[in-house]
């Protein structure tokens, strides 16, 4: 289990140093800025939807080593998924970071995203791992409120 949690330590390092899809995306049809006020984590979604699919998305922003790792792997994961997968997904991630490390929901969805699984024991850390998908959830909804983990 340490070997894991080690593993997925890096990963969250290495996304955190050199996040993925780092840049703005110029055609984006929905653009969100997010802020979680505990930690000061700021991130900036560029999302391109098209016929209900997520064409592009993109972040920018500042935050600590959690919140950047998490929007590089979630901008990964939702790419060229569908609206309603994306949602899932959103409900999936929640639960994996705020539910009973107990009874953890099956990770095999989840992915990469499963290297968060450990975030639930640090609860301060939450709202950075989580930031970027409130972020997410604001601009497909079409909130143009900017999403607050508040
Ligand atoms: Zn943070």
């Amino acid at each position: 289990m340490s070997d894991l949690r080690d593993l997925y330590q890096d990963m969250i390092l290495d996304h955190g140093r050199n996040p993925r899809n780092f840049r703005e995306t110029a055609d984006a049809n929905h653009v969100c800025d997010g802020h979680n006020p505990l930690c000061g984590d700021r991130v900036k979604l560029f999302v391109k939807v098209r016929d209900g699919i997520v064409e592009d998305i993109s972040f920018q922003g500042s935050g600590c080593a959690i919140s950047t790792a998490s929007a590089s792997l979630m901008t990964s994961a939702v790419k060229g998924k569908r609206v309603e997968e994306v949602r899932e997904l959103f409900d999936d991630f929640h639960e994996l970071i705020t539910g009973d490390p107990e009874q953890q929901p099956d990770s095999s969805k989840l992915g990469k995203l499963a290297v968060f699984s450990g975030v639930c024991e640090f609860p301060t850390r939450v709202k950075c791992a989580t930031l970027s998908w409130h972020t997410l959830k604001s601009a497909i909804d079409k909130d143009d409120k900017p999403a607050s983990t508040e």
